[in-house]
Parts: structure tokens; C-alpha cells; sequence
């Protein structure tokens, strides 16, 4: 079997897949279309007498009753590249020598190692980065969850790749999905198989990336993801509770990508290829590397240059550290980023190049139309669900970015204030993708984005925003300039509603209700814009309609940089009105934060008193936990507001955290003569008589 004609794409037509076939595979198929089951004990046979087919596993799991783990486990055969289901002949990028011998290939050109299971889909990193490196020609592995504790035979398996290893944490800080907010220890980990834990070490990124170093030290070594990206500078680590230098120190890397790491790695592998050193390529954009001290920078860029307060400094005052977060915000949520920001550490200079421009539609679509097969790794068959993607197999994302500037959230920190909008086309490929999944059953369960109502949204005078340097479009009010029409998502809803084979298309994502509330004087768009939130109660809600107000106070609102709680009330007129409206019962739950800083226990009751009054009993809640680089993390550690240097309180012994938390459960007995004694302490008798009718 010459499986050389065909070109390496992941979907082959299956007439052309049965013309081809050995006739003695053509028949198992057959009879497995007729739900003749046994029929893999021929396949079986017949892939392991046809050479390269040796690694075929048919997955007929459309036509067959039984679930395709119970099939393949049947089939039992060693490795699993190719993969036919639905019609179409699926290849993942290989995991094992195995299965890069199987492909032909005698050696790679980058080996990619994760802390998450390699699942296929755009929205795991490891997945993206691969498809895209397949798509440049080069011949790319990816590494899933190596073993840090053996003979590290995972991090020689691959040999050494011709042009660099590549390494991320996964889509989550590996602390942050190892433990709590009170830095317990987790028992489960969703990026992995059966939801087990312990399958990558705390601070993956260093470990991976020493061992590599350590093994390989000639071969360049690239890290991103989340995990590099938020500590390229001098971060606060809440785990270790100290500040810890840029994650370049500790790693050893040759070179970061932060944020979305697309556009940078394109460039760097052209010269790569061209034959230019990695030490040379010091002008990429959205990249960060560490340099002696000394060194001038002579790479013919025009960028500026800012220089951060070194890591020693902050260390010492820890103000200096929060004056360096508003410096790095603002740079990083520019338009046309044109500064490259330096920090000194001991003799050395961690050199962070200013990011690309936002993505155009076309790149945007670009990234997100490559080969995915959408689905784990054969590997995994029989190991358990993977519960991150159980939650994202069927739902699409339309958008990158988030120009909400939550003070606790890393988004726009990772992928950017602007939004870069796919097209309709795009996205409707990857409606008609979902709805062919052997599992589909009708649900796309998210159409969404980081935030969910902020597709295609942009300044409406981009001359203005080159020169913004807010770091919100919507705190501490909608920004004037700012394109708030919903009405290009309405048109977008109702298409993938009605798309063939889709019963319903939810909205799972967080919608910014302050945004749809806004109005303009263009009276068709607050027409436009009240029209899609009662679109989304009455078609695309699944029972239950997540929103986060986060707080009721003031205080904490504005260090949040969240809108007035009254914007939330309007949402629950709305969302009554409009569910009585359909005769539906669906519910709003609300999510809140205790413990962030400028929360106290006075904020915590307001919030109690407040939400007691609109009827909730409070489930979606959790205490602040301090992530890197987020503006609410700099003030739980320096005690200043980055941007006003004001001193703000933040509660930090779990006594003061306990007693935050106290107040979500106004409702429960036991709290009640607890809450009333400190309503008493705090002089708050007015509050008293709203939670306990005294
Ligand atoms: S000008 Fe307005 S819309 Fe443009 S980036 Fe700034 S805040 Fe956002």
C-alpha cells in the first residue's frame, strides 16, 4: 500500500479512502457499516498486513451503537495515528517514536512538550502551535505530560529536533490548576485523562525546561503559554508567597513567547530556517529574552525603550513592583505597541519586545481553520474523560481578546485588550465541523469568546485607540469611541441556529450585560442591543444564564474596574421579564468574590444585604486568588493601586478570609450569631435588620 500519493491533510474523501483500500479493509468496512461489529477483527488483520496502514484504526463510531472506546480497546492495536470517523480520515501529530516512524520520518524538526493531554482543538495551546509548525512543512511531535521523575526517558525519546524544543505549562498556570485559593492541594486535574492529578509538576515550565537544558544545552529552547507569558517580568508567586524574577531566570529558556504566540513563532521559524542563530533573532515582536546587563541592543529596530524597576528594586520596595504593572498594562494594551521594556536582574537583562499589532480577520481565521481533528489523542481511549475538553468539544470560539480589564483576570493580560473577530465563513466551517462529530446530538454547548458579546466590537475612530492607553474600554465607563453594536452577533446566532443538524446553540461564555445596557444616540443600536440579550434568554440559554457582578460594593467594584451592581439589577428585571415573556424558568446565577482587595467584611455584607433583596441563596462563589500579573495580584502584595499609588486593604489571614466568606451564607444558622456581632463591631445595624429581620 503506497500511502505516499495521498498529501499529509487530516481528512481524506472516503470514496477515495475505499477505492484504495485493500479490498479485505474495504470489506470490514462494509461490514461494519452494516453494524456487522466483528468485522474489526478483519480490520484488525488487515492493518497489520498492510505496512504503513499498520497504524490504521477504523472508528466507524457514526454507524456503530457501541462507544468507540469500547471498540478500539476491541481492536487493540499498538499505535494510533489515523483515525476514520465520520467520513474522514483524521491524523493527530505523533506522540511516540512509534508513530513519527510510522509517518516516515527519520527525525523532527520540533519537539513540543505540555503539562496538558494533547487534545486537538484550538483551544488547547500545544494543539495550535503544532498545527501550525505541520503547516510550515516541519515535522513536529508533541510531548503530552512527560514524566519529570524517571529516567526522563519522555524528554529523550524524540532525539534532538533540527531546529528547537518548544515547552508550555498547558492552558492553565500549572499552580493555579495544582491548588486552591487556600493552597490546598488539588485532587483533580481537567486537563488530564480520568481528571487525575499529579501528571505535571508545580511550576511545570521550569522543570520541563531545566530538563531540557540540562539534557540538550546547545539545542534552542522556547516557552509559552499562560504560565511563561504572565511571569515574563518580576512576578508575585502567591504559592511560594514571595516575588520570583522573570520566568526566563529560572528556566533557562532562550526565548518567550507571551500572549498568543502565533504570529512569533512564524516569524522566528522563517529565519530559523534561513539559517539565522536564535541569539540573533532579537527584533521578533511579542518575545522576551535574557541578555548581559551591558548589552546594546543593535538589531536596527526603531523601538523605544522603558526601563522597569529592576527585580532587585521591587523586591526592596515593593512599591516599585506596582509602579512597574501599571508601565506593563499599559504597554501591553496598546494598538501600536512601539516600546520594548528592559529589566535588570543580578548581571542580566530580561528584554521584552513590544507585541504585534491585534490580529487582522484573516489571521484570526487563519488560526483557527488548521487541521484540527477536535479530539484527544487515540491514546487516551479508556483512560477516563478529559473534563476541559468535555466542556469545550462541541462549543466555538468566534473571538480573541477581552477589552473589559477586569482587575483579577489574566485575559487581557494574555490575549490582548482588541478584539480580533473570526469571519462568519470561519466560523460557520467550524459549526458544520462540530455537527459532524460522531457525538454530536444537536447542542453547540458555547458560542462565545472570552467575553461572549464582544464579537467584531472596535473603536469606531481606530485613530483614537492608537493613542488610547486605557486599559479598559468599558471602566470606568463605555468609552465613547467605542462600537458597542450587537446586532453583527444576533446575525451570527441566529445563522448557527439555524444551521442544519443544530437543535440549539448555546452561550455559555460571560456576557457583559453593562455592554448590551450601554446606550448610544443611535437609537436602532440600543434597540439592536436590547433585541440580542432577549434573543439570548429566549434561544440560547441552557436552563441557567452565568453572569458575574463579582461584588455589590463600590469600593471593591471600582478595584475590580467592574460596573455598578445596578447594572446587574437591570439584568435581573430584564431576565425575569423576558423569561415570563417565552414562559420559561430559567435561573440567573450570579458569581461573586470574597476577600479581593478592597473587600472587607462591611463590602461582604453590603454584598449578603444586597443579594438577599433579589432573592438569591448564593452558590457560584470563591475567594480571591492571586495570579500573576494581574493588577488585583499587585495590590494583595504591594498594598498600592498601581495607577494611583493609593494604599487599598486586602484581607490575607484565613481568619479575615473566613470571616469574608461567612457572609455568602448569611442564610445558614450556624453563621447567624457570628455575622450579627460583627455587624454589631463594624456599627452596621441597618444590615442586621435586612439579613435577620431584626
Ligand atoms: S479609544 Fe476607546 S475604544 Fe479605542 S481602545 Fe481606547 S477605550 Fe477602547
Amino acid at each position: 500500500m503506497n500511502i505516499s500519493k495521498y498529501s499529509w491533510n487530516s481528512q481524506f474523501d472516503l470514496h477515495r479512502l475505499l477505492w484504495d483500500l485493500p479490498m479485505l479493509v474495504s470489506y470490514s468496512l462494509v461490514q461494519c457499516l452494516a453494524g456487522k461489529t466483528d468485522a474489526f477483527k478483519y480490520i484488525e488483520s488487515a492493518v497489520k498486513k498492510t505496512g504503513n496502514f499498520g497504524i490504521l484504526i477504523m472508528q466507524i463510531i457514526k454507524y456503530l451503537p457501541q462507544p468507540a472506546s469500547t471498540l478500539l480497546n476491541d481492536v487493540n492495536l499498538p499505535q494510533t495515528v489515523l483515525i476514520l470517523s465520520d467520513n474522514r480520515l483524521h491524523r493527530w501529530l505523533p506522540t511516540t517514536i512509534k508513530e513519527v516512524h510510522a509517518l516516515g520520518w527519520e527525525a523532527l524538526d520540533v519537539v513540543l512538550f505540555t503539562g496538558d493531554a494533547y487534545v486537538d482543538h484550538p483551544s488547547f495551546g500545544a494543539a495550535v502551535i503544532g498545527r501550525l509548525l505541520e503547516r510550515e512543512g516541519l515535522k513536529v511531535a508533541i510531548v503530552p505530560q512527560p514524566n519529570w521523575q524517571d529516567d526522563l526517558r519522555d524528554f529523550k525519546k524524540m532525539g534532538i529536533p533540527r531546529l528547537f524544543f518548544a515547552v508550555t505549562a498547558g492552558c492553565m498556570d500549572s499552580m493555579v490548576n495544582h491548588y486552591t485559593a487556600n493552597k490546598r492541594k488539588r485532587s483533580n486535574d481537567a486537563y488530564t485523562p480520568g481528571d487525575r492529578a499529579g501528571a505535571r509538576p508545580d511550576y511545570a515550565t521550569i522543570v520541563y525546561s531545566n530538563i531540557i537544558k540540562k539534557l540538550y544545552p546547545d539545542v534552542p529552547l522556547i516557552i509559552g503559554g499562560i504560565e511563561a507569558s504572565l511571569r515574563r517580568v518580576t512576578h508575585y508567586d502567591y504559592w511560594s508567597d514571595q516575588l520570583k524574577p522573570g520566568i526566563l531566570v529560572e528556566s533557562r529558556a532562550d526565548m518567550l513567547f507571551y500572549g498568543m504566540g502565533e504570529k512569533s513563532l512564524l516569524e522566528m521559524v522563517r529565519r530559523l530556517r534561513e539559517g539565522e542563530l536564535i541569539t540573533r533573532l532579537t527584533d521578533i515582536p511579542q518575545t522576551a529574552f535574557l541578555v548581559s546587563k551591558e548589552k546594546e541592543l543593535a538589531d536596527g529596530t526603531s523601538w523605544k525603550e522603558f526601563k522597569l524597576f529592576s527585580h532587585e528594586e521591587c523586591k526592596r520596595e515593593k512599591i516599585n513592583y506596582a509602579k512597574n504593572f501599571r508601565v506593563i498594562e499599559e504597554e501591553s494594551n496598546r494598538m501600536e505597541p512601539d516600546t520594548r521594556l528592559l529589566q535588570t536582574i543580578g548581571d542580566k537583562k530580561i528584554v521584552i519586545n513590544p507585541a504585534w499589532s491585534p490580529l487582522t480577520t484573516s489571521e484570526a481565521d487563519d488560526f483557527s481553520d488548521l487541521p484540527y481533528t477536535r479530539l484527544p489523542h487515540p491514546k487516551y481511549q479508556g483512560k477516563g474523560d478529559i473534563p476541559a475538553y468535555e466542556m469545550i468539544r462541541h462549543s466555538i470560539n468566534i473571538h480573541r481578546g477581552c477589552f473589559g480589564g477586569c482587575g483579577f483576570c489574566t485575559i487581557s493580560a494574555h490575549q490582548g485588550k482588541f478584539i480580533a473577530s473570526r469571519s462568519e465563513t470561519s466560523v460557520m466551517k467550524e459549526v458544520e465541523s462540530v455537527v459532524n462529530m460522531p457525538d454530536f446530538k444537536g447542542y453547540i454547548s458555547d458560542i462565545g469568546g472570552p467575553s461572549a458579546n464582544m464579537y467584531k466590537m472596535a473603536g469606531k475612530d481606530l485613530g483614537i485607540c492608537r493613542l488610547c492607553r486605557r486599559p479598559s474600554c468599558i471602566y470606568p465607563s463605555v468609552c465613547k469611541n467605542l462600537d458597542t453594536d450587537h446586532r453583527p452577533m444576533s446575525e451570527l446566532y441566529r445563522k448557527v441556529a439555524n444551521f442544519k443538524g443544530v437543535k440549539k446553540a448555546f452561550i455559555g461564555s460571560g456576557i457583559r450585560y453593562d455592554l448590551v445596557f450601554h446606550r448610544v444616540k443611535e437609537e436602532e443600536v440600543n434597540q439592536g442591543n436590547l433585541a440580542y440579550l432577549d434573543q439570548v434568554i429566549g434561544n440560547h440559554v441552557s436552563g441557567r444564564l452565568k453572569v458575574a457582578p463579582e461584588h455589590t460594593a463600590d469600593q471593591v467594584l471600582s478595584v475590580m474596574r467592574k460596573p455598578s451592581f445596578s447594572q446587574f439589577e437591570l439584568l435581573k428585571k430584564f431576565f425575569d421579564k423576558a423569561n415570563e415573556k417565552y414562559g420559561l424558568k430559567q435561573q440567573l446565577i450570579p458569581y461573586f468574590i470574597s476577600s479581593h482587595p478592597g473587600s472587607d467584611v462591611g463590602a461582604m455584607a453590603d454584598l449578603a444585604a444586597k443579594t438577599k433583596e433579589l432573592n438569591f441563596k448564593l452558590e457560584q462563589i470563591q475567594d480571591f486568588t492571586p495570579t500573576p500579573m494581574t493588577l488585583a495580584t499587585v495590590i494583595y502584595y504591594s498594598g498600592y493601586h498601581p495607577y494611583t499609588l493609593e494604599k487599598i486593604y486586602t484581607a490575607k489571614s484565613q481568619d479575615q478570609k473566613l470571616a469574608q466568606r461567612k457572609f455568602f451564607f448569611w442564610y445558614k444558622n450556624e453563621n447567624r450569631k457570628e455575622l450579627i456581632a460583627e455587624l454589631r463591631r463594624i456599627g452596621r445595624p441597618d444590615l442586621e435588620k435586612i439579613l435577620f429581620n431584626r
